[in-house]
């Protein structure tokens, strides 16, 4: 005869009492420690499976439960019944088997992410009708102005840089705009339209300087760089949610998604891409390559004094720490295109060197 103890639960009272379950090869009897016996019904015998160290729960067809922590006890009345083995010892059994099919999924998953949706997402991105496109554009601009000034340039020079422009190269819209804390910079919001800060056309001293900067984001709008992060956006977050359940969260994150993904997450790739772009470009209008390494250059010069001056006039709002600070707040003050991401200038300059190198 074996036995197992644990408590008794006759369903109707909270209160358990303890007491022990014993069974043979033909029988199984539950006793109370008050010397109740309780009437067993072996047909109706079942054993729930929980992990090792949750305590087991068997019920025989009525109200009443026997608990019991006993799981060695519980796994030889399983074996004597022959029931079916718990889920905790059929893990333990084949847990090779588990740890393989785990890995396998989570392989699965990582494939998804890193290459399945990019992949995915370069070629939707591509059948994203430029209207729809151009729609984008507007609510990432209107989404930007709240930080923007109206451009201080004179409209007759932006008008012959955009003429200048678009003779290397057509673009629905060119804007402008006065970048305050941004400094200089240039952002793609979409296929169809790119944006220069006047402090950009400030810094620059020279028209080829712009334009190889113009060629860098029309690189970004032609490869669709901003549709390809919206529609990668879109998948992780899907993904996140069904691995999460957690809707509301997911949700939350989606809000601000156009604007903290759609333009600040151009990753690594998509600016080496946009830097050949730019270079096939200069090189085809006869110009240097040097002038996109220049205002690279330039531009972090720019930001770096930019960060000195809000370092030492910074009030440290937000609980910044000026002292700290300087390394981040090129990225956190630029959601737009230069500097807000990798790779590094000097990474950058040294490809545009190489290059050059390459039609000497
Ligand atoms: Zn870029």
């Amino acid at each position: 005869m074996n036995e197992v103890r644990g408590t008794w639960f006759d369903g109707g009272r909270s209160k358990g009492n303890p007491a022990r379950l014993r069974w043979s090869n033909v029988a199984v009897a539950l006793i109370t420690d008050e010397g109740l016996p309780v009437s067993v019904d072996r047909e109706n015998l079942q054993v729930s499976s929980p992990l090792p160290g949750a305590p087991t729960r068997i019920t025989f067809g009525g109200k009443g439960s026997f608990v019991t922590g006993d799981f060695t006890g519980v796994e030889k009345l399983r074996e004597t019944l022959a029931l079916n083995p718990g889920l905790a010892s059929r893990v333990e059994r084949h847990m090779p088997m588990v740890v393989a099919a785990a890995a396998l999924v989570i392989a699965m998953l990582a494939g998804l992410a890193f290459w399945g949706v990019p992949a995915l997402a370069a070629r939707l991105a591509l059948t994203v009708p430029e209207e729809i496109s151009a729609q984008v554009s507007g609510v990432l601009m209107s989404q930007l102005d709240a930080f923007l000034e109206p451009s201080s340039i004179a409209p007759e020079r932006r008008e012959e840089l955009e003429r200048y422009f678009l003779s290397h190269g057509e673009v629905a819209t060119i804007e402008f705009r006065e970048a305050g804390i941004f400094g200089a910079n240039a952002v793609t919001l979409g296929a169809t339209m790119i944006a220069f800060s006047d402090e950009l056309v400030e810094l620059a001293e020279s028209d080829e300087e712009l334009l190889a900067v113009y060629f860098h984001e029309l690189g970004h709008a032609r490869l669709r760089h901003v549709e390809q992060n919206v529609f990668r956006s879109a998948a992780w977050l899907v993904m996140l949610t069904v691995l999460t359940g957690d809707i509301g969260a997911v949700g939350e994150l989606l809000v601000g998604l156009p604007l903290s993904v759609g333009l600040a997450a151009n990753s690594r790739e998509f600016e080496r891409e946009a830097d050949a772009f730019a270079v096939d470009r200069l090189i085809e209008a006869d110009l240097s390559p040097m002038h996109l390494a220049t205002i690279l250059q330039k531009l972090e010069a720019s930001h770096l004094r930019q960060d000195d001056v809000e370092d030492s006039t910074g009030d440290g709002d937000n609980g910044r720490n000026p002292a700290t600070d300087s390394e981040e707040s090129s990225i956190s003050y630029s959601p737009l295109d230069y500097l807000s991401s990798h790779p590094p200038t000097e990474e950058r300059v040294a490809y545009v060197r190489s290059r050059m190198a390459e039609i000497d």
